[in-house]
């Protein structure tokens, strides 16, 4: 059938709505008014059967070609318990009133057809109906309720489209995360193999020439930083993935701090560490998961400032119940809107872009190990004065 309008059923006002198209429909093709008003009547009886009995029917109005000739058809769909019988007036008023009527039921959906043959003399052609469901297309609502009706359609139509976009886009990251989760894996093993042979060189001093020691140097060390990508990359699918367990320990909050800080003074030789311990407690976490938050917080302060600067670690105790870490640096800092997404997956400052070689990745995944130890973090920081970052974490219950 060629749709040329169609009306959800719901309550009385679409009964109008029903009529008042339907004889639009009939006065366009050029039908007598007698025989617009009989098949519109028809219609509306049934349409008015349809609305007592259900609130989710469905009209749609169009045209049928059998052999050479068209007709019009008047198609009702519903999904009911109740059955039609003679007994309904208007159902039993509508069969009189058009030649071909049709009820039929499968699997709890019933249809109503009602066809009229149309003469030939209104030479119906494709082009003729192409004008007419383009009419009818644009036609302007009939009454304000029409205008309603109309917009709820199209604005479920958009949420309809925008949850299969989001369907989509939920697929196409899933397979992102598996990806990056296989890659990683595979990346890896190769990089701790390179890792482990420049370590049994460098570990052979006396067959090695100070040049080549200076090359296995170079290699170990870009080798743990190509190690610490991957693996960030690992902990991102981790995350999305809901992957991401903690071996929780109960640990001096000071102590684990200053050796934190301790580990930390011989990977970055070109800056000033200071420490700060104030009001110590016990909390329990991830040691190795917290290491990685340090070594991303310390290792960003030295990445983002001069060399020779200083970079301090303070903590205290904020109230009964939290530790805080604090951690300044006297880098190039960082404006308002930086501030507010950089905890964000693969965020990265316009500033650091072409400056700065990194991914995005370690305040997201270092952020995400806070709060999934009860904590929360956060950053001050001013473009060219230097950034702070902070941390609390819960005191341990057992402690209090
Ligand atoms: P990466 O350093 O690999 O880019 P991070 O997730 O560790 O990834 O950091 C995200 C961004 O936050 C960085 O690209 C940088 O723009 C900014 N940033 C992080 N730490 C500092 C800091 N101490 N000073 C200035 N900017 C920083």
């Amino acid at each position: 059938m060629i749709e040329l309008i169609a009306i959800s059923l719901e309550n009385e006002m679409d009964l109008v709505l029903a009529h008042k198209r339907t004889m639009k429909v009939a006065e366009k093709l050029g039908l007598t008014v007698a025989t617009q008003t009989t098949f519109s009547t028809a219609v509306s009886e049934i349409a008015r059967t349809v609305i007592e009995h259900t609130d989710n029917g469905n009209l749609v109005i169009g045209l049928e070609q059998a052999k050479q000739r068209y007709g019009l058809k008047a198609v009702f769909t519903f999904e009911s318990e109740v059955r039609f019988t003679n007994a309904d007036e208007g159902y039993y008023y509508a069969q009189k009133l058009v030649p071909e009527f049709d009820m039929r039921e499968s699997d709890g959906v019933t249809v109503i057809d009602m066809k009229i043959g149309l003469p030939r003399s209104l030479l119906l052609d494709r082009v003729k109906i192409n004008v007419l469901q383009d009419y009818f297309s644009k036609a302007e609502p009939l009454n304000a309720y029409e205008d309603i009706k109309k917009r709820n359609v199209s604005l479920n139509r958009i949420a309809e489209e925008k949850e299969e976009e989001l369907r989509q886009s939920r697929i196409i990251d899933e397979k992102k995360t598996e990806f990056m989760s296989v890659a990683s894996h595979e990346i890896k093993t190769p990089i701790t193999i390179i890792k482990a042979y420049s370590q049994m060189a460098k570990g052979r001093k006396d067959e090695c020439s100070d040049h080549v020691k200076g090359i296995l140097d170079k290699i170990d060390l870009q080798s743990t930083k190509l190690l610490t990508l991957v693996q960030q990359l690992l902990d991102v699918s981790k995350i999305e993935n809901g992957n991401l367990v903690y071996t929780i320990e109960r640990v001096d909050f000071n102590a684990f701090v200053s050796s934190m800080v301790n580990l930390m003074k011989n990977i970055m030789p070109h800056h000033e560490l200071t420490l700060d311990l104030k009001g110590d407690g016990m909390v329990e976490l991830d040691t190795l998961r917290m290491e990685q938050v340090f070594s991303n917080l310390l290792g960003n302060a030295a990445k983002y400032s001069e060399k020779n600067t200083n970079i301090s670690v303070h903590t205290e105790r904020c109230d009964d119940d939290h530790l805080k870490v604090t951690i300044s640096d006297q880098g190039i800092g960082m404006s308002g809107d930086s501030i507010k997404s950089i905890f964000n997956k693969f965020y990265r400052a316009d500033d650091v872009l072409r400056t700065h070689s990194g991914l995005g990745m370690g305040l997201y995944v270092s952020s995400k190990i806070i709060t999934d130890h009860g904590g929360r973090i956060w950053v001050d920081s001013e473009i060219g004065t230097g950034s702070t970052f902070s941390f609390m974490l819960p005191v341990s219950k057992k402690n209090r």
